[in-house]
Parts: structure tokens; C-alpha cells; sequence
């Protein structure tokens, strides 16, 4: 059973005190925003859809918790992805292993055909009966249940007469972020990319409409690739786990990478939205294992 509001706790990193909205508390599989994000589909009746329709990555945290959805409602799971190695294919592994275990089914695609396939699949999933939800879940859907996510960050910011605001969450999608921002337009709603560059960022968001005033895109000038390895990003996930709380290698270490370089330039108080994806850091730790690190 999903218990809301979410608790608030504190850390202290670099002297500086941070709150974190604990989302991840929510569901092992649903996690964080993904819980957000589906929140409204959670709420909806089983007999209302066939299945959900979707594409993207094979290791994607969206794809887990559609599939765990799916599962719960009894709903088929249709998923299209690049083909896989002949290696995975043997031996799924990670968020793909359970995903397949939660019944979704997999349609590899050669790179060509994914291209083209995915501006189809919206007319053959509804002609189906099926939601189709593009990559990552970034869907207007989305709305519903991350205003719920700034109604609890609001009740919380008054209880403890905090004047001034700063929400902290990373984005892939930036889904996530543009609905905090547009619901909480008192507070300034901070973010960095993981998965492209700002200007890629921005773009993905507009698509969900205009970019609210207080929403600020930050980023360093160093690239990293989204989901690979790098010692400094291990190092920092490492010593946020001393200070008392463990946030996903992928987008929370990047995140707090950013965030950290900006922190002079950040005003009042901050409250960092935890993502979730604790369930990926196995296969993470893994890679960096992989990597001698
Ligand atoms: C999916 C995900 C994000 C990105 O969310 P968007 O709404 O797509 O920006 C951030 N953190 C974690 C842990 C995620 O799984």
C-alpha cells in the first residue's frame, strides 16, 4: 500500500543541510516519479484500457514500472526497443529481467526500423484499445500525480515556515521537473539534464508547453554519458550515502554533481525530490565493478 504524503528528511553534505523528499520510499518497482508520473493510470479503472503501448530503452526505469503497473491492473504490455546483443537475449538482466518476468513483451527493432516504427505505434495502440505512453512516460498524463507530489511539498514548506523554497530533482524527460515548476510557481524548481544536453532538455520540455519563469536548466561543461560510469560520480554517490541517504548512480549522483557547483548561487532553503531507481544500482555497481572502480 502506498503511503502519502512521503516523509521529509535531512543531510548535512559539505556543511550545508539539505531536506529530501524520501519518493523513493514509495514502491521498489513503481519508484519515485514513475509512481508520479503514473499516478493518474494507477487511479484508473482496469477495464478501461487493453494494454499500454511504449518504446525506449531496455534498461529504463519507466519501462519497470509500466510493466508493474501492467502487471497489477492485468493489462498487456507492449514495449518496443533496439534489438538486443545476442548476450542479453540469452540472459536478460537488471530492470529488463524483471520487466519480462512482469509479463511485458519485448519488440526488438533493427535501429532503421525503430526509427520509423515509432511514430506509428500511437495510431496501432489506439486503434487497439491500447494507451500508448511516448519514451520515459513524458505525457500530459503526467500532470495529475506530480501535482500531488507539489501539494504535499507545499502543506510540508508552510508547516515549517520555510520563506523561501528551492526543489531539486533530476531530469530524463524533464517531465518531472516542468510539472513541479508549473505547480509550485512560488518556489524556484531546479534541474539538470542526464540523458542530453540543456538545449535538448529544454526542447523535450516545450513539448509539454511553454517553460514556466522559475524553472532554472543547470549543467557543467563536462559531458557525461547518460547511464556510463565515472569515478567522481561513484565517489559522490558514495559520500551522499555516508551522510545518511542512497539516491540512484544514474540520475541522482549527476544530478547532485551539478548541484553541488551551483550551491553558492542558491538562495534559502533546499528540498531535493528523490527519483527513486534505487532498484538499477545493482546492475550500476556492476558496471563500475566491471570497470575496476
Ligand atoms: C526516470 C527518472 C528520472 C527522470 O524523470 P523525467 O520526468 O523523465 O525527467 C529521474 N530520476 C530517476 C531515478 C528516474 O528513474
Amino acid at each position: 500500500m502506498v503511503q502519502l504524503p512521503t516523509a521529509v528528511d535531512r543531510i548535512e553534505v559539505r556543511h550545508r543541510r539539505f531536506f529530501v523528499k524520501r519518493d523513493d520510499a514509495i514502491d521498489p518497482l513503481l519508484s519515485g516519479n514513475k509512481y508520479r508520473k503514473l499516478q493518474a493510470l494507477v487511479e484508473t479503472p482496469a477495464d478501461a484500457y487493453r494494454g499500454i503501448v511504449s518504446y525506449g530503452g531496455t534498461q529504463s526505469n519507466a519501462m519497470l514500472s509500466i510493466a508493474a503497473l501492467c502487471n497489477s491492473k492485468g493489462w498487456a504490455f507492449h514495449y518496443s526497443g533496439r534489438l538486443l546483443p545476442e548476450r542479453i537475449r540469452q540472459q536478460p538482466q537488471g530492470n529488463l529481467k524483471m520487466a519480462l518476468e512482469l509479463g511485458m513483451q519485448l519488440h526488438e527493432l533493427e535501429p532503421t526500423a525503430y526509427a520509423a516504427a515509432v511514430p506509428l505505434l500511437r495510431q496501432q495502440a489506439e486503434a487497439d484499445g491500447n494507451l500508448f505512453l511516448p519514451q520515459g512516460g513524458a505525457d500530459p498524463l503526467a500532470a495529475r500525480g506530480i501535482r500531488q507530489l507539489a501539494i504535499e511539498i507545499d502543506d510540508w514548506q508552510r508547516a515549517e515556515g520555510i520563506k523561501r523554497l528551492n526543489v531539486v530533482t533530476p531530469s530524463g524527460t524533464g517531465t518531472t521537473a516542468y510539472y513541479l515548476a508549473a505547480s509550485l510557481p512560488g518556489s524556484e524548481v531546479w534541474t539538470a539534464p542526464v540523458v542530453g544536453s540543456r538545449g535538448y532538455l529544454a526542447e523535450q520540455m516545450q513539448r509539454l508547453g511553454a517553460l514556466p519563469a522559475n524553472l532554472r536548466l543547470i549543467d557543467t561543461p563536462e559531458r557525461h554519458r547518460f547511464a556510463s560510469p565515472y569515478p567522481e560520480l561513484l565517489a559522490l554517490w558514495q559520500e551522499l550515502k555516508g551522510a545518511g541517504i542512497e539516491f540512484d548512480l544514474i540520475y541522482g549522483a549527476r544530478m547532485w554533481h551539478v548541484l553541488l557547483q551551483y550551491i553558492d548561487a542558491i538562495d534559502g532553503e533546499i528540498l531535493y525530490v528523490h527519483s527513486g531507481g534505487l532498484i538499477g544500482n545493482a546492475t550500476m555497481l556492476e558496471r563500475y565493478r566491471h570497470k575496476g572502480l
